[in-house]
């Protein structure tokens, strides 16, 4: 069509004796088109690592700050706030937020990537298998618990672990490091949790390096796919969590980092949210700043590789956290109070850094989350980005 039309208009132009004109013309056009293309070329980020406090709102931040002194979050350069909202709640869930990050859709809470009638809902991890980029997930929980599962499995209740677990096992994922053993082997095992005879951890150990030690852990040497579970069912909080989260950080990012394609990660600070439960202080502030050293793993490989993409947000606010009375001199936060054991409908924090960071600006809904970072991957399977 456009060949038909510029032979026309050169036919034309040619009468009228203005091929020069034509000449600028196209010339203007293509620069223009050039220009926009190279644009759009530059902010589709090769890596995405999403970090997830769970729990994590403007007051943990801050308690975290206090205490550290300096967060690596103040290393980003774009800040948003994000509401949390449930489908079918005003206060969410870490399932149905799970789901609004992972898909970009909004769910009733307990659903696990379904929508609210149950149908499956295509998940950043699985649009990132799509693009053949490499896959992987880091969590301080079982990876069966809410958040992980959100980004592995479509289930319609989060308390389904042994489900979750099979849709987990069979998944692309390439680098999976959590707890929730228990649910991966089969009853007659020792220590699981299971009501059948799948071996889930066989099945996965045909396709990836399947771990359970933190001995396993550091002598790992040159795999492309491996699983970790460094816990029976939840892992300890940060002083007995071994491997800690940065360390499990760094090291998805090693493996994952391979592929020409590039990869997502999604890393959880998963017990922000429990010391929220516990309307306990120091769990609260100890997960905070485990999570943010976690954050800094990912803030210097960004550093390192332009082409990543990192965002640090929250699935929701955890107990109305509030601040009464500490010192900055003194780092240290003395008085608190929590409105509740529960989580709260309070917008929390985003942070961006990278290419295409400036999309996550100002104050929007959680499902901009998955639609930005989905909008990224599909961008980047119609033409994989060169290495
Ligand atoms: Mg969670
Ligand atoms: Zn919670």
């Amino acid at each position: 069509m456009l060949v038909a039309y510029v032979k026309r208009e050169t036919a034309y132009m040619k009468r009228q004796g203005r091929m020069n004109r034509l000449a600028l013309y196209l010339l203007v056009v293509t620069s223009i088109l050039g220009v926009c293309l190279a644009h759009a070329a530059e902010d589709v980020p090769k890596n995405i690592i999403l970090f997830i406090g769970d729990g994590m709102g403007v007051s943990q931040v801050t308690a975290g700050k206090i205490t550290k002194g300096t967060l690596n979050l103040e290393r980003f350069k774009v800040v948003g706030l994000l509401t949390t909202f449930a489908h079918n709640a005003l206060v969410t869930d870490s399932a149905a937020a799970g789901t609004a990050l992972a898909t970009g859709f909004k769910t009733v809470n307990g659903a696990i990537s379904v929508s609210p009638d149950g149908r499956p809902i295509k998940t950043i991890v699985e649009y990132a298998e799509a693009a053949e980029k490499s896959t992987g997930i880091a969590v301080s929980c079982s990876v069966t618990h809410a958040t992980p599962a959100c980004f592995l499995a479509h289930v319609d209740n989060r308390s389904k672990d042994a489900l979750i677990a099979e849709h987990i096992a069979s998944s692309g994922i390439d680098v999976l490091f959590g707890g929730g053993a228990a649910w991966f082997l089969p009853m007659s095992a020792k220590g699981s949790k299971r009501q059948d005879e799948k071996n889930l951890a066989t099945h996965m150990a045909k396709r990836m390096k399947v771990i359970g030690s933190v001995n396993e852990f550091q002598s790992l040497n040159d795999v492309d796919a491996v699983a970790g579970f460094f816990a029976e069912e939840q892992p300890g909080g940060v002083s007995e969590r071994k491997p800690s989260l940065p360390e499990l950080t760094r090291r998805a990012i090693i493996i994952l980092s391979k592929n020409k394609n590039g990869f997502f990660l999604m890393v959880e600070g998963s017990q922000i949210d429990w010391g929220g439960h516990a309307k306990d202080m120091n769990y609260i502030i100890s997960e905070m700043v485990d999570f943010d050293n976690a954050v800094g793993v990912g803030l210097d490989f960004a550093k390192q590789n332009p082409q990543t993409l990192v965002v640090a947000t929250a699935d929701h606010e955890t107990s109305g956290f509030a601040i009464h009375d500490g010192s900055v001199d003194v780092r240290k936060v003395t008085t608190v109070g929590h409105t509740s054991g529960g989580h709260t409908a309070a917008m929390v924090p985003v942070f961006a850094y990278g290419p295409g960071s400036s999309a996550f600006a100002g104050i929007a809904d959680n499902t901009s989350i998955g639609r930005i970072i989905i909008g990224y991957l599909q961008k980047a399977n119609e033409k994989p980005p060169e290495d």
